[in-house]
């Protein structure tokens, strides 16, 4: 353990339950600091109204806000808007929260984790559109994870990367192709501070490899009662290269991929140990971290004097690994050459040969022209994994036989829990004051179960309507606002920028389709017979309009010629105004278009969607899912809470599968959704359609909510394994 360079950049800020904040100034900042507040609406609108200007350009980020006023005049403007009151309660009500006394459904149900918390390790956190360190789904999930441990009050700690320049922001040229461009995040208003060790320093974390050290600080970010520490090489002492090894989330080539993941998982066990925390149970979401257990086997070996097999049988009792790729192409495989280079001085510690450690990355162990797989390792590291819906874990059993050569399919060890979502932060405000109006009181704290939302059959159907309908309003002066500015930074001219300041219509019918443009996903499937699809659009009676977004990995060239092709239906006379591309993808962009949209388009070729979640987002929210049935929506779908495309049947041949999934999408479109949209009573009121919004509502939220899932994890996997119990995760 070494100092760090620059000790205390930001001031060290205690844990809220510790602070007592005399002024203003003081509690909003307070707030500010623990992310907390991102899922409180009374907190978000409460910065908002600071200043509501400077809160958007600021991409709603309250420690920059806050920085711009000083404690009079953040006193003189809590006067004007009479804010004193919601700033205190609001203030008191985090302290409330992270009251350690305070009795949760952890305290009852995961106690043998008190002492020994979970370590959650995840290449990405997806928190909040102002902590840039996330490009998509597996983040967002992570944010989500954590949020809800928070809340349940499970002993957890996540680890993970501190990426300075984050993802990149998208720009579409005039032509629609896709541009990047990195940004450097301020540190100086995120809320981090630097981790320190149990003597009060600043802690430094050092990981060999056979060409030299590299080093990483550490920070802490707070997520309720969650501690998250995010491994940061720009450190003093690292190689000019090294010190941004970690500025880009999955940027650089496959040398700065298995550093990034030797940072993460070698070098994220070492900050545990730095800090003084001894984890019970160790979570691989994903196998990026799938070097952790090795520097854990490392430690136990030394710690308890075991044997390198008796400390891998030890440390494999205690992690628990969650797979998130059916496709073989898409888990990460590193040559013998970088195994040796960047793990050599472990594997030397460890007392193995060259050949014991490729094998442990290997399905055939000796197989020398096989390559080291990290999930492999992960599996062979771990006694309980999973796949993350139900379908996948079907798919995953079979991809991963052979590991298990002499067992069957259906008893391959590898089980299933399916991804949630944080009901709190995608919940629209409006939204979530309905269900306060509706429901039990303090049914919040009781989202996981399901009774709590079949009380939304009781609620006035033209009450839902109406909230919906203010909802798809917001989402569309967002959307103008959007595709002007856009159309404007473009140079286009006054009379484009002006059309595009009235795009879209709140009487029409509106499908959203937003997430990476990785290709599978198949954002033009609904475009594959233009004229059709033209005709839908355009019918005067029951007419239908897109909003489209997603970022292309900037390597995947055919992702974004996907892109160009969406985005360029502007220019086409029959879909202008009508089909719109909204840039820059991020969670801002999506929490607007999960609350407002009609329907929700997922269109994956089946099996390749492990799980999806944003469709799991639109539910809350009364929008309908429209979906191919893979991930989530193969075990949600009931005939009656949404649409489905397909019959859940992929055929062997690519291109037949997109033929027959393109013509049943057209025609549930035109067959079921629109005529379900546009069949209204004497009040205006879609009887059927609100229907199935109930339905959807009442059968899924609670389900697919990320509380579901970590109350899964912790039964399942996490309990189990901080015991030490050997037996494999149930396969369902
Ligand atoms: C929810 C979310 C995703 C995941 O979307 P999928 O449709 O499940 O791929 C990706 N990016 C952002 C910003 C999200 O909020």
């Amino acid at each position: 353990m070494t100092q760090v360079d620059d000790p205390a950049q930001v001031k060290r800020f205690p844990p809220v339950a510790e602070i007592s904040a005399e002024t203003l100034y003081e509690k909003c900042l307070a707030m500010a600091r623990n992310l907390w507040w991102t899922w409180h609406h009374d907190v978000v609108n409460l910065f908002r109204d600071l200043d509501p200007i400077r809160w958007r350009q600021l991409d709603h980020n309250p420690i920059a806000l806050l920085a711009e006023f000083t404690p009079e005049r953040l006193e003189m403007r809590a006067g004007e808007l009479v804010l004193y009151s919601r700033i205190n309660h609001a203030y008191r009500r985090l302290k409330e929260y992270m009251d350690p006394d305070r009795r949760t459904w952890g305290t009852t149900n995961a106690g043998v984790l008190g002492a020994k918390p979970v370590a959650y390790f995840s290449a990405e956190f997806g928190i909040h559109e102002s902590v840039p360190i996330y490009s998509g789904g597996l983040g967002v999930l992570s944010g989500d994870h954590v949020k809800s441990a928070s809340g349940l009050g499970i002993p957890l700690v996540a680890m993970g990367l501190f990426y300075d320049q984050g993802y990149f922001r998208q720009h579409l040229d005039i032509d629609g192709y896709q541009h990047e461009e990195y940004m450097n995040v301020r540190v100086e208003d995120l809320p981090m501070e630097p981790a320190l060790g149990p003597d009060g320093n600043p802690i430094t974390v050092e990981i060999d490899t056979r060409n030299g050290r590299l080093l990483a600080k550490v920070w802490l970010m707070r997520v309720g009662r969650v501690d998250l520490y995010l491994l940061d090489c720009d450190v003093e002492g690292n190689r000019p290269e090294d010190r941004q090894l970690t500025s880009r989330l999955y940027g650089g080539d496959t040398r700065t991929r298995i550093r990034q993941e030797l940072v993460l998982g070698v070098g994220g066990v070492k900050a545990l140990k730095a800090l003084g925390i001894t984890p019970g149970v160790y979570h691989l979401n994903e196998g990026h971290s799938a070097f952790a257990p090795l520097e854990a086997i490392r430690d136990s070996m030394e710690t308890d004097g075991l044997s390198f097999d008796e400390s891998l049988r030890e440390v494999a009792r205690h992690t628990t690994f969650t797979t998130h790729t059916p496709v073989p192409a898409g888990h990460d495989r590193f040559d013998a050459g970088l195994i040796e280079e960047h793990l050599g001085p472990l594997r030397d510690k460890l007392g193995i040969s060259h050949e014991q450690l490729m094998a442990l990355g290997r399905v055939e162990p000796q197989n020398e022209g096989e390559s080291f797989c990290m999930t492999v390792l992960a599996l062979k590291l771990s006694r309980r994994a999973n796949a993350v819906s139900s379908l996948h874990g079907a798919i995953s059993r079979r991809m991963w036989a052979h590991l298990w050569p002499w067992r069957v399919e259906e008893e391959i060890p590898i089980g299933h829990i399916t991804n949630g979502v944080h009901l709190p932060s995608w919940m629209a405000y409006q939204m979530q004051q309905l269900y306060d109006r509706n429901f039990p009181a303090g049914w919040i704290y009781r989202m996981g179960e399901p009774e709590v939302w079949q009380e939304i059959h009781k609620v006035d159907p033209g009450e839902l309507w109406e909230t919906h309908y203010s909802l798809k309003n917001l989402l569309l002066s967002f959307v103008r606002r959007r595709i002007s500015r856009q159309c404007r930074r473009r140079g286009e001219s006054d009379d484009v920028v002006e059309a595009a300041r009235n795009v879209l219509d709140p009487h029409v019918l509106t499908i959203g389709f937003a997430r990476r443009f990785a290709t599978y996903k198949r954002a033009a499937l609904v475009f594959s017979d233009i004229d059709r699809i033209a005709r839908l659009v355009n019918n005067p009676d029951r007419p239908m309009q897109f909003i489209f977004a997603g970022k292309a990995h900037p390597a995947d060239e055919p992702g974004k010629e996907f892109i160009r092709k969406v985005a360029n239906l502007r220019h086409d006379p029959r879909f202008a105004g009508r089909v719109v591309f909204v840039e820059d993808y991020d969670i801002n962009v999506a929490r607007h278009m999960v609350q407002g949209v009609d329907v929700w388009l997922n269109n994956p070729r089946r099996p390749l969607e492990a799980s999806g979640t944003s469709g799991e987002k639109v539910v809350l929210n009364g929008g309908l899912n429209l979906s191919v049935l893979d991930g989530w929506w193969a075990e949600a779908y009931d005939g009656s809470n949404g649409f489905a495309i397909g019959k859940g049947r992929s055929h062997a041949q690519e291109h037949v599968t997109d033929e027959r999934d393109g013509l049943s999408l057209l025609d549930v479109l035109e067959f079921q959704v629109i005529p379900l949209y546009y069949d209204r009573d004497v009040d205006g009121l879609p009887r059927q359609w609100i229907q199935r919004m109930m339905s959807s509502i009442s059968s899924l939220a609670w389900r697919f909510s990320s509380h579901r899932m970590v109350m899964d994890y912790v039964k399942s996997a996490y309990v189990p394994a901080a015991g030490g119990l050997s037996c494999d995760m149930h396969v369902r």
